[in-house]
């Protein structure tokens, strides 16, 4: 029999800000932009639900509803910082951890019985400890299998823990309303529904081959989750360490323009495959190598970003202060490190316009497309 822990970090962001502010507690607090803004609210605290208010709602919609709260873009980079610390924190105990956001971790503890002995008891104290050590709410789910860990986690909020003792899986989802179980989204809701399917427990008790036929393979996963079943298993992606290209050329290079033209596509590069694995870095490096040899490299930190514009910036920088010696290059390359994996949520909480966000995600599209070469950075520069 597995254990799986799944730990909810509550209402994530709004906790973070509280960290950074301690005035904003006990207030309703709302992340995810400005309230004139086209955003969407990305947390907001229990207090700001009370009014209705709820993820992903346009925050106008929002504003409207509640106008005395409190509206706030984010700090993503404060966000990555603690949700790192929490990971940290559970190393400590865990031998296995997937972490599958930025505020959620499953943790498998199978086995783990002798050592720290009763396992709600257990989850109250890591809920402690990390309540404790960086002042961040938590919930825990604990089950069999990584569906009932998740639901559990779910099951009480804010700092609530919940135990699904072996055994018992199928009688602790039974009552749950159907959207509860983890893939049902708004279409597969109202198709449940219009079929009288309200819990989790009507799925439980149709025949298989029913959500086979009509709904395909996600409809027997579905019917499998339903009945107990889950992945028992973390998933453990290795870290990819850096993301890099170089150019070497075929005749040593003295041309400033000509090098910074290079660089320019060298960044066009690294910065599609950061985005293509939906990461953002913050360590931007050049590497020079003269005719000589003589080799130099060169790095700077930055706010986490997935902008070519932002990166070529500071590639360009880097390269000017770097290109000293009048002396021909033989090699020139680009590196990026430091990622987030979280570059979908960091889109909330950049600066800069929607336009520029909408038109990085339309680049990227051409790009695949039609090849690299087809859209240029010049064209973005246009764009500001
Ligand atoms: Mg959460």
């Amino acid at each position: 029999m597995h254990t799986i822990f799944h730990l909810d970090l509550d209402a994530f962001f709004v906790s973070v800000e509280r960290v950074l502010d301690p005035s904003l507690e006990g207030k309703p607090v709302i992340v995810g932009g400005d309230p004139e803004g086209r955003g969407v609210v990305s947390t907001c605290s229990y207090e700001a639900r009370k009014f209705g208010l709820h993820s992903a709602m346009p925050i106008r919609q929002a504003y409207k509803l509640c106008p005395q709260g409190i509206y706030l873009r984010g700090h993503f980079s404060e966000y990555i910082h603690y949700s790192k610390a929490v990971k940290k924190i559970l190393e400590e105990y865990a031998p296995l951890i997937e972490q599958s956001s930025i505020d959620e971790y499953y943790i498998d503890f199978t086995g783990c019985e002798k050592i720290y002995g009763d396992f709600p008891k257990f989850a109250l104290f890591l809920q402690n400890e990390i309540k404790e050590k960086l002042s961040l709410p938590c919930s825990i789910g604990i089950g069999s299998n990584k569906t009932i860990a998740k639901i559990g986690s779910d099951f009480k909020k804010p700092m609530g823990v919940t135990y699904v003792a072996p055994g018992d899986e199928k009688k602790f989802l039974s009552p749950l309303p159907v959207e509860k179980m983890p893939g049902v989204g708004k279409v597969t809701l109202k198709e449940l529904q219009s079929r009288g399917i309200y819990t989790v427990g009507d799925i439980a008790k149709l025949p298989q081959d029913y959500f086979a036929t009509d709904f395909g393979k996600s409809g027997l996963d579905l019917w499998r989750k339903a009945n107990g079943e889950g992945t028992e298993f973390l998933t453990i992606k290795r870290e990819q360490k850096s993301i890099s290209k170089e150019t070497t050329y075929s005749e040593d290079v003295v041309d400033k323009k000509l090098l910074e033209d290079t660089l320019f596509n060298l960044t066009s590069k690294v910065a599609q495959t950061l985005r293509d694995n939906n990461f953002m870095a913050s360590t931007i490096g050049i590497k020079l190598r003269y005719s000589d040899f003589q080799t130099i490299e060169r790095a700077k930190t930055i706010r986490p970003t997935d902008d070519d514009k932002v990166i070529y910036e500071t590639v360009v920088d880097l390269f000017r202060k770097a290109f000293t010696r009048r002396v021909a290059v033989r090699l020139i390359g680009v590196h990026l490190t430091k990622f987030a994996n979280f570059a979908e949520q960091g889109y909330l909480f950049e600066s800069e316009d929607e336009k520029r966000k909408k038109l990085l995600k339309a680049v990227n599209i051409v790009r695949s497309k039609y090849g690299f070469g087809s859209v240029q950075l010049g064209s973005l520069k246009e764009a500001d």
